[in-house]
């Protein structure tokens, strides 16, 4: 097994490592840092959530760049609010030893005149939304033209959330001769397509198996009475008092009235959903991340790329309209090499989506009675 220092990592990063605690590489980043250590190497790369893929590219990126010159060099593209601040943060800490390093986060729905200013003072690294950084390119606000390495992450969250042209509209603002570097937990076509358009003969690295999830989460399914869906999650909540768990509905409008409704009944939850202001969302996320609230209610779209440690279980409170979005959701738990559980409550009218996901997911559900009150189960 090879150590960061065999990956040919600098003194200023191996010392943030070591304060991070990161003893070996994960197996994304001992196959990706070498190749990106390699100046003007594309890569793509297929690593499910949560094995480190923000060090993959986050470590390289910042041996690479120029720190004394302000001008940006680096470009990290990431599907949501979150996930952007989220980056961001780490970079800043796996460039704590980087003297002059500035890292600017870029996202929509709050001023853009405040990042903009904080452009201005020099931004070596930007982390950007895609919807974000095509106005802020459209409005002159930030200069892209000098970038070296750009990152597409979660390339598939972000091609499933409709920015294929917002990427293809940033990236032609960028130089030809930069290095692109993808990261994604699938592969469908699209990525592929931006892979083929707007990559030069990448380098391709696959962790784990394409398409699979997370190993250590294991799917339960508990079949209950539509209408009892609400008790049911209740029984499961009350028969796991340390849940930490991100409990995920269809719409915005079920997203907000479960919340509600646990909150009422006495539980600790919040609610994350499009419909919340910035500064709403903020501070639910934050309650979440400090463990003052147990069960955090969200949309698939809300609770993209969420790294939140410790998540004990991922419940569904209604199955996904699309069925490898259930990827997703079981992948927020059973990170880091953690357990976690992955809960489903289901009519018996869906049952057949059960069966479509063990399909994808290459594993199978337990079926599991609600934990007390015999009654709503069918
Ligand atoms: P991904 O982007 O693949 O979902 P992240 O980059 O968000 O994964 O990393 C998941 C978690 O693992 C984070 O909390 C991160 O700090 C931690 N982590 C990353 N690399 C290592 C490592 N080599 N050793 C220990 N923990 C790590
Ligand atoms: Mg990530």
């Amino acid at each position: 097994m090879s150590t960061f220092q065999d990956l040919g990592l600098n003194q200023d990063l191996l010392q943030a490592i070591s304060d991070l605690g990161f003893t070996t590489p994960s197996e994304v980043q001992e196959k990706a840092i070498p190749i990106l250590l390699n100046e003007e190497q594309d890569l793509v790369a297929l690593a499910q959530t949560g094995t480190g893929k923000t060090a993959a590219f986050g470590f390289p990126m910042l041996q690479q760049i120029d720190i004394n010159s302000r001008t940006t060099q680096g470009l990290i593209l990431s599907p949501t609010r979150e996930l952007c601040l989220q980056i961001t943060n780490e970079m800043k800490l796996y460039g704590k030893y980087c003297k002059g390093l500035n890292v600017v986060a870029i996202y929509g729905g709050a001023s853009i005149t405040e990042q903009a200013n904080q452009i201005k003072k020099g931004a070596q690294v930007v982390v950007a939304t895609p919807g974000r950084m095509k106005d802020m390119i459209r409005r002159k606000l930030v200069d892209i033209s000098k970038i070296q390495y750009s990152v597409l992450d979660e390339a598939d969250e972000m091609l499933n959330m409709g920015f294929y042209e917002d990427i293809t509209d940033i990236l032609s603002h960028t130089p030809k001769d930069k290095s692109t570097w993808l990261f994604s937990a699938t592969m469908p076509k699209e990525v592929a397509k931006i892979a083929k358009d707007f990559m030069h003969s990448p380098i391709e690295i696959v962790v784990g198996n394409r398409n699979e999830s997370t190993s250590q989460v294991s799917h339960e399914y508990y079949l209950v009475n539509g209408r009892d869906r609400y008790l049911a999650l209740k029984r499961l909540a009350d028969a796991h008092p340390e849940i930490f768990s991100v409990v995920f509905c269809r719409t915005k409008r079920d997203t907000q009235k479960v919340a509600e409704k646990l909150i009422e009944d006495g539980y600790s939850a919040g609610a994350l959903h499009g419909d919340l202001s910035q500064n709403q969302r903020d501070l639910v996320m934050k309650a979440f991340r400090n463990k003052q609230i147990q069960m955090l209610v969200a949309t698939d779209v809300a609770a993209r790329g969420i790294d939140v440690d410790d998540i004990t279980h991922v419940i569904n409170y209604q199955l996904p309209d699309e069925i490898e979005t259930y990827t997703h959701r079981s992948g927020r738990t059973g990170r880091a090499g953690k357990t976690g559980i992955s809960m489903v409550i289901v009519a018996k009218s869906e049952l057949r989506k059960i069966k479509s996901i063990e399909r994808i997911i290459k594993k199978e559900f337990e079926q599991k009675d609600i934990p007390s009150g015999m009654e709503i189960c069918q």
